[in-house]
């Protein structure tokens, strides 16, 4: 299936024509994503936390600190997570038709803590790479103190919608005749030059993976 299926959990109701629920679209604005973030229910209350993710095929990966809230709140537990790209501000002829353009992900589903230890590793793995592919081979692993500290968990990617907005303003017919601009402001993010840590060892060149940054 290169579909995932619509439910009254993930059916976009507003605007629907912006919906997708294709895998590839899915998979490719959460790769793009650096971090994402996490709503859960602690004490009867929601919270919504952000942090780094990764994609392991059909699962979402995220770890932390095993004595922070958002680890142990997930665990076991129904999240959802939002991710969303900013991709242009839309300036209509009127304030009711301003607007963004985007491409944004919810996903539902139910977290666990990963025990396997191999697993665990490729875990890890996946976050590093997601940052920066190259790096896992390129810096320490973690030692035993860190694995004992660091919790990483897995949820299943099934039950997941992508709402895309990538237009000019739609104003209303009479507001064409206005005198303000309209129009669309794009929003690109950029990576600078990347800057030695002053404390680098001398003769240490940046790796040829982390030239010229960029995720798209
Ligand atoms: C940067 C940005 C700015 C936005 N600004 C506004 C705003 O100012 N006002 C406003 O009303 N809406 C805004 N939206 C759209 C907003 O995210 C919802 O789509 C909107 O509230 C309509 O939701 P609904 O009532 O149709 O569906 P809901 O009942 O809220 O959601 C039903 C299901 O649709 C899916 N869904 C809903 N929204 C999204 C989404 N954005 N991406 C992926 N799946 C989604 C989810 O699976 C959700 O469970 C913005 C979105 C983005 C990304």
């Amino acid at each position: 299936m290169n579909q995932y299926s619509i439910n009254s959990i993930n059916k976009v109701k507003r605007i629907s024509k912006k919906a997708d629920y294709s895998k590839k679209t899915i998979h490719q604005i959460i790769d793009e994503a650096l971090f994402c973030h996490i709503g859960i229910i602690h004490n009867d209350k929601p919270i919504v936390i952000p942090t780094i993710h990764a994609r392991m095929d059909d699962q979402l990966i995220f770890h932390g600190a095993n004595a922070s809230r958002l680890i142990r709140t997930s665990d076991q537990s129904n999240i959802c997570v939002t991710i969303t790209l900013l991709d242009g501000l839309v300036m209509a002829r009127s304030h009711f038709h301003h607007s963004m353009n985007y491409r944004s992900v919810v996903l539902f589903g139910k977290a666990e803590i990963i025990s396997d230890e191999l697993e665990r590793m490729d875990a890890f793995k996946a976050i590093t790479e997601h940052v920066a592919p190259g790096r896992w081979n390129d810096a320490r692993k973690p030692n035993e103190v860190e694995l004992k500290q660091t919790a990483v968990l897995k949820m299943p990617i099934d039950n997941a919608s992508a709402k895309i907005s990538a237009k000019f303003p739609t104003d209303e017919d009479d507001d064409y005749a206005l005198d303000y601009w309209a129009g669309i402001i794009p929003v690109n993010q950029s990576y600078g030059e990347p800057e030695n840590d002053p404390d680098l060892k001398d003769g240490i060149e940046l790796p040829e993976y982390l030239k010229n940054y960029t995720r798209d």
